[in-house]
């Protein structure tokens, strides 16, 4: 009898140490993941959650152009106009706008260390101009500042003084795409530079082009997309005290772009509906439609299907030269856009297109209509959200969450 309690008691004994062990370990696991993930717990939680999948279309670098690219433009809003959701609402292509091109008949002043420019109010660009607005008007095309061009003019022109390539560059009406990338960047900073005197010229010339984009187009810049997302804090005051609000982001921020073409990030992960210290909303985009470079309409698909799992619009970045390069390049991009626009409706009938403006005031106004609130769904999505941030999962299957998990998602 006295062996028999001695056993029970040695059982007991292990199994309380066995708890006791199981314990210190989901303790210490779980402190050390919420210190480790707070940051990305926070902040996908705080992200607002989607009641329907959302589709935009963000198209770069558009700007004084060859009729060409008129042509272009019609093509591409006649195809969108084609689509319209169940509100209906067509599908909206967003032109980030450079505003400006070197003067094909004069590049440089008679000294040669300045630009001459010309914008799109400049009577050769009437065509690509009516098309743009013509666009604007069918609410298939809404316009972003990109910048007053696609890169810094002192940095371009120090190249031109040294590099023939520039140089001729400048003379022959090629397109920005065609500059080496990193004097493709508007914002880099500029070496040996006071940086007190550039932060206030930066401030001001981002002001300045936000102006020029009113007057061009008779209402004021709202969104903006900083080419190769370069950008800084003084570049953030000049556009908001112009008047913009809102700046599509690829999810970080970066202040310069090497000569080797990379980029240097300076931020940690940026989150639709995050603030910048000035006060701007910043947009997320960071899922790509490239058909020149090969993407597919599958690619597009995929992207919004993902998207849409994780609460998120779909913000799909493209530029002009899939419609500009060729005829060729044109058909094929237009035809991939069309099985996007089609499949997605066949497979989402609830899908939803707006522009990147009413996108951000929705994020605003936390408008219900847009914006989900309640909270098992928002919890269903949170959860969603974090599988894919880097070393989550290794964390839940070494603290144990990841059982928790399990029950958690059978019971909600
Ligand atoms: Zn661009």
């Amino acid at each position: 009898m006295l062996s028999y309690c001695h056993g029970l008691t040695n059982h007991l004994i292990y199994q309380m140490n066995v708890i006791a062990i199981i314990s210190i370990w989901f303790t210490i696991w779980t402190g050390l993941g919420l210190l480790f993930f707070f940051k990305a717990i926070r902040a996908n939680w705080r992200e607002p959650v989607f009641h329907h999948p959302i589709l935009i279309f963000e198209s770069d670098d558009w700007g004084p152009g060859p009729t060409e690219h008129a042509d272009a433009l019609n093509k591409l809003s006649k195809t969108l106009s084609g689509y319209h959701d169940k509100s209906g609402q067509h599908p909206c292509f967003t032109l980030a706008l450079q505003l400006t091109a070197p003067d094909p008949k004069q590049p440089l002043t008679t000294s040669g260390n300045q630009l001459n420019r010309i914008d799109l109010s400049h009577p050769d660009q009437a065509p690509v101009l009516s098309a743009i607005n013509a666009g604007v008007a069918d609410k298939t095309f809404s316009l972003h500042l990109h910048g007053l061009e696609h890169f810094r003019a002192e940095t371009l022109l120090e190249h031109a003084n040294q590099k023939e390539g520039i140089f001729h560059w400048l003379t022959s009406r090629a397109e920005t795409e065609s500059l080496p990338p990193m004097l493709q960047t508007r914002w880099n900073p500029i070496a040996h530079h006071d940086q007190t005197r550039q932060a206030r010229v930066d401030t001001k010339s981002a002001y300045d082009e936000a102006k020029l984009f009113e007057k061009i187009f008779s209402h004021p810049a709202q969104v903006a997309v900083p080419p190769c997302f370069v950008w800084n804090p003084n570049v953030e005051q000049g556009w908001q005290k112009a008047g913009i609000s809102v700046v599509v982001t690829p999810g970080c921020r970066f202040d310069q772009r090497r000569d080797d073409g990379t980029l240097s990030r300076v931020s940690g992960a940026i989150h639709t509906g995050d603030l910048s210290p000035t006060g701007l909303l910043y947009l997320v985009r960071d899922r790509y439609f490239e058909p020149y470079l090969g993407h597919t309409a599958e690619d597009g698909l995929h992207a919004l299907s993902e998207k849409t799992a994780q609460g998120r619009p779909t913000l799909l970045e493209t530029h002009r030269a899939n419609f500009i390069r060729s005829a060729e390049h044109n058909q094929h991009a237009l035809e991939h856009l069309k099985i996007i626009l089609t499949e997605a409706q066949k497979k989402w009938p609830e899908l939803r297109f707006t522009n990147t403006w009413n996108l951000a005031q929705a994020i605003r106004t936390g408008d219900p209509q847009w914006i989900c609130f309640d909270t098992i769904r928002r919890i269903r999505i949170w959860w969603h959200r974090m599988e894919s941030v880097p070393r989550w999962r290794k964390w839940l299957l070494v603290s144990g969450w990841w059982l928790v998990s399990r029950l958690m998602k059978e019971k909600i």
